[in-house]
């Protein structure tokens, strides 16, 4: 390995779940001047670019758009529905329900957790006896992540949904979809989800800074009992602005609004179930190779059950500690970036596949030769035939 020529050099691949890859079409609708914002083009895109993006998460509801990330989104969503001393449940999968559930805390809400580890989806029964147990609904909202892009596990909201209304408890669900949407099947009204947060930079192709909560009737209901909403994460003037620099509170962030066009056109123009679709079927045959590999004994899926994992990204473990060296080389020797172990005991026996946005089969294909070519350089033990597993995978 030490005295390999480097290969790196050429077009990088950054495989990471987020920021995903940028579109050329993204880039370029960026690449421009700044546009005047009291007039003209950017007030007048407006309309159809929150009607598009609202289809992309399902709902004929209201969005209001921040100019923040994932973590921002949170808060926003937090501000608008929960008072200090209200309580929030929290059903963890991952490290990003307790990042939010942290949040929550930082804005004086209790949080009751329950946490079903690194591996595991939620286990609805679980939810069901902490949701029964709260017999007075002190608990005002569900804290929901449907991906969580540490663990890749893909939790079922519209199950959550069903609960709730089972129980009768009429605590809001809120989702983060920052890692699902565009990618995995989410359909805000359809499956009951009263809040849905997410951000730009995965699915939807575009540069990091700007991020969406979706909310519905109920949601607004419940805004409308708070005692104080802070004025820059208010989503009231935001959903409904009289005056354009009301969506964003002031100026706009004129180019993510470009690029986020631009991203929303190849989304629609694919069509939304299709790129859905593509999702699936890149995730398995990914999936495909990883099983393979695993034969050898070092290599093992995070989340053993398929109809749980995410179609988004997919988490791995190697053996010994081998995680960080096989990043280590593929992104020196090859050019590939890959995942961190994000949020894992064992950081360095675990690595990330991300495959979200605009990924098609060729980068899929070029991404499991990278992680063939580091296992092999690094001696790993695994089956042979992985590629020939997710060519085939790809060809049906
Ligand atoms: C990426 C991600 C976040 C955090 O987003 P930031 O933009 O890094 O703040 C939160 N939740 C999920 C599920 C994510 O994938």
């Amino acid at each position: 390995m030490t005295n390999q020529i480097p290969l790196a050099h050429g077009r990088e691949y950054l495989a990471i779940p987020g920021p995903s890859v940028m579109p050329d079409a993204v880039l370029q609708a960026m690449h421009r001047p700044s546009p005047n914002i009291y007039d003209g083009e950017l007030i007048e895109m407006m309309p159809a670019l929150t009607h598009d993006l609202k289809c992309v998460a399902g709902t004929q509801h209201n969005v209001a758009i921040y100019i923040a990330n994932g973590h921002g989104t949170w808060e926003a969503a937090l501000s608008n529905v929960i008072a200090p001393g209200e309580t929030v449940l929290a059903p963890a999968s991952g490290r990003f329900t307790h990042g939010w559930a942290e949040m929550a805390e930082g804005i004086g809400a209790k949080v009751e957790l329950i946490d079903f580890g690194m591996s595991s989806p939620w286990d609805l029964e679980r939810i069901a006896e902490a949701l029964r147990a709260d017999s007075s609904h002190k608990i005002k909202a569900v804290l929901a992540v449907h991906v969580d892009t540490s663990t890749s596990i893909r939790n079922d909201i519209p199950a959550l949904r069903a609960l709730l209304d089972d129980l009768d408890h009429p605590a809001l669900l809120m989702a983060d979809c920052i890692a699902s949407m565009g990618c995995d099947r989410f359909e805000m009204d359809a499956w009951g989800v009263d809040v849905t947060v997410t951000a730009c930079q995965k699915g939807l192709m575009t540069p990091a800074g700007t991020c969406f909560v979706f909310f519905n009737d109920k949601a607004q209901a419940k805004r409308a009992t708070m005692p104080r909403v802070s004025q820059y994460w208010d989503w009231q003037p935001r959903a409904n602005p009289e005056l354009f620099y009301q969506y964003f509170n002031g100026t706009a962030p004129t180019h993510h609004l470009y690029g986020l066009r631009a991203a929303l056109d190849l989304i629609h123009g694919e069509g939304l179930e299709q790129v859905w679709a593509r999702h699936e079927h890149l995730a398995k045959a990914i999936w495909a190779a990883c099983d393979i590999w695993a034969q050898g004994g070092a290599l093992h899926f995070n989340v053993t059950d398929p109809a749980v994992r995410s179609h988004a990204v997919t988490a791995l473990r190697l053996t010994e500690g081998r995680g960080t060296p096989l990043r280590n080389y593929t992104e020196t020797q090859l050019g590939l970036t890959l995942g961190i172990g994000l949020g894992m005991e064992d950081w360095d026996g675990c690595f990330r596949l991300g495959h979200m946005g605009h990924v098609n089969a060729q980068m899929v294909m070029a991404m499991l030769g990278g992680v063939e070519t580091a296992m092999a350089a690094l001696d790993i033990p695994r089956g042979k035939g992985a590629l020939e597993a997710a060519a085939a995978a790809l060809a049906t």
